[in-house]
């Protein structure tokens, strides 16, 4: 009995020191500011100290001349398998936001959150929207509402079945809803205390469901472009985000670009130029790339994102908190999306400096689940 029980202890001591280890003399970005030569000590799935000097006897890590930063969370996902959010871990994004699916799927796939190798999975459950609406069309029962009666229901259900926040379609190329039943949902999440999220593709509804409440937009307009003072106005009065979706937006306008009237729709340039006067008016942007729409996978297409991001003109700090600080901050995720002491041990260890060239958010060389390898190319 004895033996057992030391054997035992001897393989969780062996568990235990696995989980601590100290990174030195590395440039931290911690999801807002960065550090140059410091040391971040993780201990148990958490980082516990940030000091120039550590002291410890845990593993330590050289990050001599590497870049440390949060992972990466994609702000806007449709995962329809376990694989989605294997394919999202092996790229450094650890959090996925499930904008529309399935409830019972997704109930089971966020089984999988807990697991080092799979991205944890937050969801909106079924989206919001009519009989025959955007999101109907897909071939899988989705509940709908038509009336503002019917909305306190409606998000009750959602939140009953595991819903994360809530999502609504604003979509006028079909059946949609109305702007007061918009407003009804967006009054009942708050209500719950949830975040409520607003699909839109015109500017016309992006001004409408910011006027009555909704605490962010998964996609940018495609019609029109709205001038600084619209945009100043509209951050005057609420602290929303607006996650542009880039890439999405770009590969479908240029699919449906040879057959839809020019004047309806603005070109790449003017996407680019809307989100830096968005971004110049102080209106937090956040990452996200909608797959599996337009082809898009669930990891690496978020570096095209976040370089588009910066193409458009935002410095790259500020890009790099789009994907990092800003999704768990917005939509109330928890301690995750910085290294700072008491969050998660989600980390990016990195052979190049993304503020210097976007790009080289592709040199990951290590991430880390709670402390935890999920891969590792050096
Ligand atoms: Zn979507």
């Amino acid at each position: 009995m004895k033996i057992v029980l030391h054997i035992t202890m001897l393989f969780f001591a062996t568990v235990l020191s696995a989980q601590s280890f100290v990174i030195t003399n590395v440039t931290l970005f911690d999801g807002e500011t960065v550090t140059e030569n410091t040391s971040v000590l993780i201990e148990d799935g958490e980082i516990t100290k940030i000091s120039e000097e550590i002291s410890t006897t845990a593993t330590i890590i050289d990050g001599t001349g590497k870049f440390l930063m949060p992972a990466m969370t994609n702000g806007h996902v449709h995962a329809w398998s376990p694989q989605s959010l294997k394919e999202a871990a092996q790229a450094g994004v650890l959090n996925v936001l499930d904008m529309h699916g399935i409830e019972t799927m997704q109930g089971m796939m966020k089984q999988l959150s807990d697991s080092t190798n799979y991205a944890r999975y937050f969801v909106a459950g079924a989206a919001a929207t009519v009989p025959g609406g955007h999101g109907t069309q897909y071939g899988f029962p989705t509940p709908t509402l038509t009336k503002t009666e019917e909305a306190t229901k409606f998000v009750e259900d959602r939140l009953k079945a595991g819903a994360n926040y809530l999502k609504i379609i604003v979509e006028p190329w079909k059946e949609t809803l109305s702007h007061e039943t918009v407003k009804a949902l967006i009054d009942a999440a708050h209500e719950k205390q949830s975040v409520a999220v607003v699909h839109i593709s015109k500017a016309d509804d992006a001004k409408k469901v910011m006027a009555n409440g909704a605490d962010g937009l998964v996609h940018l307009w495609w019609d029109t472009l709205l001038t600084s003072s619209e945009l100043n106005e509209w951050k005057k009065n609420s602290n929303a985000f607006i996650m542009p979706t880039l890439l999405t937006s770009k590969l479908f306008l240029e699919n449906i670009r040879p057959t839809a009237p020019k004047e309806s729709m603005l070109s790449d340039e003017d996407l680019l130029l809307q989100v830096k006067n968005v971004y110049e008016a102080g209106i937090p942007l956040l990452a996200g790339t909608d797959p599996p729409n337009a082809g898009i996978n669930y990891g690496t297409d978020l570096y095209k994102e976040l370089d588009l991001l910066s193409k458009a003109g935002i410095p790259n700090l500020e890009v790099l908190k789009t994907a990092t600080s800003l999704p768990p901050k917005h939509f109330k995720l928890g301690t995750f999306g910085m290294i700072r002491e008491g969050y998660k041990a989600d980390l990016l260890l990195l052979g190049k400096n993304p503020i210097l060239d976007i790009q080289n958010i592709a040199s990951i060389e290590t991430i880390w689940k709670e402390g935890k390898v999920v891969a590792q190319t050096k």
